[in-house]
């Protein structure tokens, strides 16, 4: 019997008449998937626990910066020793040289960083200084990728937007859109059209290399490298938004794992170790048009903040290639389960995966882009979803986002959660 959600359920109606769906980012709210969204208590490991005592295996952690699990002991204990020192002081720290040089150490092609405080930052401060660097307006965005909410990117946008069916938000007016142009994802004949009639307007080309907030849609084969190649013969930039995929795929992310060095780098999540901490990068020579070496200003009060960079550092340092093949290990695992309790169970199910990220399409074939992301049936992924939280699986609480494993996980925990899904995998059948 699933535990009481009495708690939860109490906050999140307290919670309604102070936070607006009472919620601070939309997809908490459960509403995609139904049911009362879990009030989280704490976490340990691969498992958190809710206010009313419930322990779920954790496959969202914290939407993937929790990539050592939740509260790792080294990262703890770097971030309270951060803070004992003292939380901020709006001056240079040691600590940010060396968080920033462990960036540049790990991603080829960035020589610079500059640190901010969430991923929708990084993105938009990135599409600023390629705007900036080339002197040019029109930026290129794919449906269904999601660089966070700043106005320019916040168009067909994955994620929350996805989610929620809202194609473009109210309050992003036209004048913020209208020099942001959004092509098919993996159609390489529209990118080649855009550049031959407007290559020379275009500032930059902006994706998440491997898209994981409409469902993991990685590129097909050859299609970065065009990107790489249309924008370098048109004097454009390219812009990877690795905020999901940078330290999680690989060390080095996709830029690593592809080959394609683009001209910037967002990063977000894992580079801050489960504290509001991002970044982005690029070469000297686009870095440079930044403020107060040159005049693209980008500012932030609370910009490589202390504490969050102890812990982004602490995490960073224990990635190492055989911290990547054992993620890699387990996903294998628990997507070979997934596939086999499904096929057993004779429901049709894709599950894209890339490395160690990785979602699941139900009654879809094989999806290349939003329209096939869109077309999966959501509406069955609920039922998934909430067969599983009910047996003590947290999975993303929404079709479009990508599940995670952590270093905290267990074989056995993985080997439970498959056998959990083979169980709602029957009742999906019947
Ligand atoms: C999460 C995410 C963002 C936004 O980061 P926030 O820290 O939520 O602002 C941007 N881009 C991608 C690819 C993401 O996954």
């Amino acid at each position: 019997m699933s535990p009481s959600t009495k708690a939860s359920q109490d906050l999140f109606d307290r919670a309604r008449k102070v936070i607006p769906g009472g919620v601070n980012s939309p997809v908490r709210a459960f509403g995609a998937v139904g049911g009362t969204p879990r009030f989280i208590a704490g976490g340990r490991g691969a498992r958190m626990t809710d206010v009313d005592g419930a322990v779920y295996l954790d496959y969202v952690c914290s939407w993937g910066p929790l990539i050592l699990g939740h509260a790792h002991p080294e990262l703890l204990a770097a971030a309270k020793a951060a803070v004992d020192r003292g939380s901020t002081y709006g001056a240079p720290t040691r600590a940010e040289v060396e968080l920033a040089e462990e960036i540049v150490g790990a991603v080829d092609g960035v020589d610079m960083v500059r640190l901010t405080n969430s991923g929708t930052e990084a993105g938009m401060s990135a599409i600023r200084v390629a705007r900036g660097a080339t002197g040019r307006d029109v930026v290129v965005k794919f449906a269904g990728h999601y660089h966070g909410h700043s106005d320019t990117l916040l168009v067909e946008a994955g994620s929350g937007v996805a989610t929620f069916g809202l194609p473009d938000s109210p309050g992003v007016t036209r004048g913020a859109t209208q020099d942001t142009v959004v092509l098919a994802w993996n159609d390489a004949d529209a990118v080649e059209r855009l550049f031959a009639e407007r290559g020379g307007q275009i500032a930059v080309v902006v994706c998440e290399p491997v898209p994981a907030n409409m469902g993991v849609v990685p590129p097909a084969p050859g299609y970065l490298e065009l990107l790489r190649d249309l924008t370098s013969r048109a004097g454009a930039l390219l812009l990877f938004d690795e905020v999901m995929t940078g330290f999680r795929v690989a060390r080095g992310g996709v830029v690593d794992t592809s080959g394609v060095t683009p001209d910037l780098v967002a990063f977000g999540k894992v580079v801050g170790g489960g504290f509001p901490l991002a970044a982005f990068g690029g070469p000297a020579d686009v870095m440079g048009h930044l403020a107060p070496e040159g005049p693209v200003y980008q500012a932030g009060t609370l910009s490589g903040n202390p504490v969050a960079v102890a812990a982004g550092l602490a995490q960073l340092r224990l990635l190492d290639a055989a911290a990547y093949d054992h993620l890699d290990a387990l996903a294998d695992r628990l997507i070979d389960g997934f596939g086999k309790a499904f096929a057993d169970a004779g429901v049709a199910v894709t599950v894209p995966r890339y490395r160690s990220l990785f979602s699941v399409f139900f009654g879809a074939s094989a999806v290349v882009d939003f329209a096939g992301s869109r077309a999966a049936d959501h509406g069955r992924y609920a039922r998934f979803f909430n067969g599983m939280l009910a047996r003590g699986h947290y999975l993303p609480p929404s079709g479009y986002e990508a599940m995670f494993v952590s270093l905290a996980h267990t074989e056995e925990d993985i080997d439970a959660t498959v056998a959990a899904a083979a169980d709602v995998a029957q009742d999906l059948a019947g």
